[in-house]
């Protein structure tokens, strides 16, 4: 049986902390909900001491969302643990999160302190948090960059007070996979019983690569945000690592056991809220991505979608008719006949060439064919009086053409 992989889903949270959004307390519970529903185990909420209306919006959160674990994350000092326990107290399930960075340049430049005091922060951190609840997640802020003795010392720390998850961080997005695996294996030899979360930032654009890398190396669970949201260049995108596994699961030997066919749904819903729109070309949820250009592929698709697929527009919630052929310079002849079909058009093969002739001048003189420019090549090939028709019509360039 493959292993089912576990989520830490910070779309609220890391996600929230995308320069330019910010999502009122009753748009985080439409998403928090989203989120729960699709089967997500740990829902980061968000940082409850940063500000009463976060607080309030985790707390609402709390309340209302009971199938799924509800968490905030927390700086390792006192008043950020007891804040955000307050916060995520009345949730059924519930978890907080203290974190800490441990990396040399974070503690000199940021912090100001040294590595007894990091230690001695990140211990009773989770210390307090375990008066609390048993569920004490302990982050490693700038794990990859922090030296190796420390983080194993950091680690055998947390582990002595009872720490859940290990929450090993790529907050710069900076590991190579291999050395992301290097590391999730380090931390289990020397603790055999540590339980990893893989925390990893896409600047280089290595983070769903990481993610999985430190899966297949043992960790039980990822830190993801829907449409690649987070800081900087985003976290690992949650679509992405979820179809990752589902689509190669008898090769990863994991599976995951959230509903697939909430993907676009869930993917709008926070573009909506976000106002941010996942690129044309993003994995999985960009609007291209179940899109085909070129006439060879068109060709294949048309004949069978595996030619040029391997996921089902369906298995991520969207209509199989929402693949789409696109009619351009470089498509082909049976992506048009497509179109026009779904237009409404029964062309003959001599018609169709004809149209297909029509196209390719409107798009030597426009980059985009609208519904109306493919309508009028239709009529125009179908027309006993097409060339007169052609020729008022403005379509096609006199002589030269
Ligand atoms: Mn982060």
């Amino acid at each position: 049986m493959p292993r089912i992989v576990k989520f830490f889903e910070t779309t609220l949270r890391d996600g929230e902390q995308t320069p330019g959004i910010n999502y009122f307390a009753e748009e985080k519970l439409e998403i928090a909900r989203a989120l729960a529903d699709m089967g997500f185990d740990t829902l980061d909420c968000g940082f409850a001491i940063s500000g009463e209306p976060e607080f309030e919006a985790i707390r609402l959160i709390a309340r209302n969302v009971h199938n799924a674990e509800i968490c905030s994350i927390a700086r390792s000092f006192p008043d950020d643990i007891d804040r955000a326990w307050e916060a995520v107290k009345d949730a059924e399930h519930s978890s907080i999160h203290p974190f800490i960075s441990t990396s040399p340049l974070h503690r000199e430049v940021k912090l100001g302190k040294t590595r007894a005091e990091v230690l001695e922060l990140a211990r009773t951190a989770v210390a307090r948090g375990r008066q609390y609840t048993p569920n004490v997640d302990f982050a490693l802020e700038d794990t990859t960059r922090t030296e190796h003795d420390f983080i194993l010392e950091v680690i055998e720390a947390v582990m002595k007070e009872g720490v859940r998850y290990v929450a090993l961080c790529d907050t710069v997005g900076f590991a190579l996979p291999w050395e992301f695996g290097e590391l999730v294996d380090d931390v289990r030899r020397e603790f055999p019983d540590v339980r990893i979360s893989a925390h990893c930032h896409d600047d280089l654009g290595l983070a769903v690569a990481n993610a999985l890398t430190a899966l297949m190396h043992g960790a039980e669970r990822v830190d993801t945000c829907f449409n690649g949201l987070g800081e900087r260049a985003g976290n690992a995108a949650t679509e992405e690592v979820v179809m990752a596994i589902r689509t190669r699961r008898q090769n990863l030997d994991l599976d995951v056991k959230v509903d697939t066919t909430k993907i676009i749904p869930t993917s709008r819903l926070v573009a909506r809220l976000s106002g941010m729109q996942p690129q044309w070309t993003k994995a999985i949820v960009g609007a291209n991505a179940f899109a085909h250009g070129g006439g060879v592929h068109q060709d294949g698709v048309l004949k069978d979608t595996r030619t040029y697929e391997i996921m089902r527009p369906e298995d991520i919630g969207l209509p199989a008719s929402d693949r789409r052929m696109f009619v351009g310079k470089l498509s082909g002849r049976a992506a048009l006949n497509a179109q026009l079909k779904e237009l409404g058009y029964e062309l003959t093969p001599d018609q169709l060439a004809r149209a297909f002739v029509l196209v390719k001048h409107v798009l030597g003189k426009k980059r985009v064919l609208e519904e109306m420019d493919l309508r009028q090549c239709a009529e125009a090939a179908i027309s006993p009086v097409s060339d007169e028709m052609i020729k008022a019509s403005g379509l096609v360039v006199e002589e030269a053409d």
